[in-house]
């Protein structure tokens, strides 16, 4: 069980709460212990009941609901938020539509209703016409059912996302009923307009039958019901509208302003829920959890702090050292994730933790991804610690029997302080005597399965630091992993000037050339990076070749010498060629990503990606990160091809706009984020329904602070007032699935 636990808690992947066994004493089987009994009876008998039992839904109607939105019960439904509203009293004439408009109702006759095109492109249309003009009608799915409904001649109120077709206004898939011009206007002018699939809709569930639905809901239930669950100064001091109002008003509103204070409730609940949840996790690992106690800072850290460390730390540096050396001195174990983007010194911090763990007289780890990036810790670490006391070995792939044999004795009579190396150090046969830190360098790259393995090396399971530079929205980060403990680090060395970045298209190629000769002429070394799409590797080969010969034919030998590196070299040639630009033997490093990550060549001064729109966004930062890295003003030119797709253009856009990892990882959320057409709310990436990562970022932060407040006073909520909460929380079911946990 601690296995698992430790895994999940340094996973990156996206936490799961599933995946928390230390939960087990809240399981499944205590809810009735736990629970108030008025709670139970009330919210569980009524909201839990099944779909198909609402008037009107049945069980045909009900299997829909629950394939196509997950809706299984009342209190789904009741949750199945309306994405928008529609002003219903506001019907535009057509000839008002401008290619401005998005959204558009409008009121008319339908006519010349026709299927056209043959199989991929067959398509039912329609005319609407109303006094002002006509607008077309477009259907692609559930054609003959659609076209069975309409009834030529009829008016028909109709409501949908406008496009334009040649010219013309069109709407594809628009909601529609008839329409009775004298009839009254519903009692709510705010008509809620509910996210809904073409299946739903062709049986006659789209979004507004959704909404009829849940207004009868509405209507059978009242507060009891639907009770209060924010402790009631937290709902007071932010002014919230009670929680059955506020379902009442984020369906059917009565204006804009409650509409809006319904919805930054739901918002800031379900940032509260979702923090308080984490934060009951860390806290129960923190109570709970043994760790080895790192007590004093020793000879090792202090001579090496006061004498050999080639620079003051950063103000951040020095912060996440006292992070660390409070965990690690608590008798509980480290489980911290510490974020920093590119440069911004984490190997320093590396190497002084595990200085403190020999300190204490335990051994240490530290896990690279990559062969060369291990190589160069190893070449660092030994030379900063030369005029030490301290062993540190390097084992990967790579090192020959007889240097392995003698590491491994070494780990296990004691006399190797530090070890460096790849996935190598995993494998069963490498056992430590006592080992008390792994620290995990740029940590995705390495597999859940394979961390977990770490941990069995020791019987009090090592603290460990995991360390990535894949930058994270710290709102993000926040909720996903707020059950780790979170260090960022935010700030680059003095003295650093940000790269310069700017796009250019390829037939410009020859003028990059000429720049990166320029650089070379004054000292300085580039990178060439060269795309690696798998799917064709063969392709991206020959690519690269070509590539390798285009820079040939530009800097010729013997005057400029040039290192290639890619993924289908042996270890030894890569290694060499690493090893010929570490040095200044080659001015020029041709490469694939491979070298994304860690390396260190504070001497590289330009950094040109070819094909720089098949990149991502934190993929083209990593790889800029390689520059920068010393004093002298350093260059990234993103190349690319003529025709760029608009989100391609806006990765580049942010490129050049910004150096920030954290501006860039936000960024990056919100180009690939959510918003789809159907209206589907899927983030992608965490599950909020309402709430929007990016968007709602005050209402997170805000929230968060709470729910660690209250989890400070009353880290169980067994308090009267907070009662409700925890048994709300035992009974989400559906989300933390306490039933399997056991
Ligand atoms: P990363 O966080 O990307 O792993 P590194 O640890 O490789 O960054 O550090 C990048 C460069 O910055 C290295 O050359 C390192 O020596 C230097 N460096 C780290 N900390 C400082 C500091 N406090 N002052 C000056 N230079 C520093
Ligand atoms: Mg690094």
């Amino acid at each position: 069980m601690l296995l698992r636990l430790l895994i999940c808690c340094s996973s990156v992947g996206l936490a799961s709460s599933e995946d928390f066994p230390h939960l087990s004493h809240l399981s499944h089987v205590s809810l009735r212990y736990f629970c108030s009994k008025q709670f139970i009876r009330s919210v569980a008998d009524i909201l839990a009941s099944p779909i198909e039992y609402l008037k009107g839904v049945g069980p045909h109607r009900g299997d829909l609901l629950k394939k196509e939105l997950n809706i299984f019960t009342f209190k789904n439904l009741l949750e199945h938020f309306p994405y928008r509203h529609v002003d219903k009293t506001k019907i535009s004439p057509i000839r008002d539509i401008s290619p401005d408009t998005e959204f558009v109702q409008v009121a008319g006759r339908l006519s010349d209703i026709a299927i056209l095109g043959e199989r991929q492109s067959k398509r039912l249309i329609a005319t609407l016409r109303d006094s002002t003009g006509t607008l077309e009608l477009v259907w692609f799915q559930g054609i003959s059912w659609i076209e069975k409904t309409l009834q030529a001649g009829a008016e028909y109120l109709v409501y949908g996302r406008l496009s334009f077709f040649q010219g013309n206004p069109q709407i594809t898939h628009p909601e529609l009923e008839t329409f009775n011009r004298s009839a009254p206007v519903d009692k709510y002018i705010l008509e809620p307009v509910y996210p809904s699939t073409e299946k739903l809709k062709a049986k006659g569930l789209g979004g507004r039958q959704i909404g009829k639905l849940t207004k009868q809901l509405l209507s059978s239930l009242t507060e009891k019901e639907v009770p209060e669950i924010l402790p009631e100064v937290i709902a007071k001091q932010l002014k919230f509208l009670p929680r059955f109002h506020a379902f009442n008003t984020i369906h059917f509103p009565e204006n804009i302003e409650s509409y809006n204070q319904a919805l930054n409730r739901f918002k800031f609940e379900e940032f509260f829920i979702a923090q308080l949840r984490v934060g009951m996790i860390k806290s129960q690992r923190h109570r709970y959890s043994k760790g080895i106690v790192f007590g004093h800072v020793g000879d090792l850290f202090n001579t090496f702090y006061s004498k050999y460390l080639p620079f003051e730390l950063t103000g951040a540096q020095k912060r996440v050292l006292k992070e660390i050396r409070k965990d690690t001195a608590s008798g509980r174990q480290m489980n911290r994730l510490l974020q920093g983007d590119v440069g911004s010194g984490k190997t320093a911090v590396a190497l002084l933790t595990m200085l403190l763990a020999a300190d204490n007289g335990y051994q240490s780890c530290l896990l690279s991804p990559t062969e060369i990036l291990a190589k160069q810790h190893y070449a660092h670490f030994v030379d900063m610690t030369k005029d030490l006391s301290i062993q540190v070995g390097l084992l990967t792939g790579s090192t020959k029997t007889k240097e392995r044999k003698k590491i491994l004795a070494q780990l296990i009579d004691g006399s190797l302080d530090i070890l460096i190396g790849t996935h190598a150090i995993i494998e069963d046969s490498v056992q430590f005597i006592n080992l008390g830190l792994a620290i995990i360098d740029e940590q995705h790259r390495f597999g859940v399965a394979q961390r977990a393995k770490l941990w069995s090396k020791a019987t009090i399971p090592p603290h460990v630091l995991v360390m990535t530079a894949t930058p994270i929205p710290r709102t993000l980060a926040m909720t996903a992993y707020g059950d780790l403990d979170y260090s960022v680090m935010d700030e680059l060395p003095p003295g650093r000037q940000p790269v310069l970045t700017v796009h250019r298209y390829e037939d410009s190629r020859s003028h990059v050339m000429d720049f990166i000769r320029s650089e070379i002429e004054k000292g300085r070394q580039a990178y060439i990076i060269f795309p690696l799409i798998e799917e064709s590797e063969k392709l991206d080969y020959e690519n690269l070749m070509k590539g390798y010969e285009n820079v040939k034919a530009y800097f010729p030998e013997p005057k400029f010498w040039i290192s290639m590196v890619h993924g289908r070299q042996t270890n030894e040639v890569r290694e060499t060629n690493m090893q010929r630009f570490l040095n200044k033997d080659t001015q020029i490093m041709v490469a694939t990503t491979v070298i994304e990550v860690g390396v260190n060549i504070p001497n590289a001064t330009v950094m040109v990606i070819e094909s720089a729109e098949k990149f991502g966004l934190s993929q083209l930062h990593q790889l800029r990160g390689r520059v920068g890295r010393g004093s002298d003003k350093s260059f990234c030119i993103l190349l690319t091809s003529i025709k760029l797709n608009r989100e391609a253009r806006e990765r580049l856009k942010t490129m050049c706009l910004t150096n920030d990892g954290f501006k860039i990882a936000e960024k990056d959320m919100e180009i690939r984020g959510p918003g789809d057409i159907a209206g589907t709310r899927q983030s992608g990436m965490l599950d909020f329904k309402i709430a929007d990562l990016i968007r709602d970022r005050q209402w997170l932060d805000l929230a968060a602070k709470m729910a660690n407040q209250l989890l400070d006073n009353d880290p169980e909520l067994n308090l009267s007032e907070n009662r409700m909460l925890k048994d709300f929380l035992l009974l989400q079911h559906g989300k933390t699935q306490w039933s399997k946990i056991s």
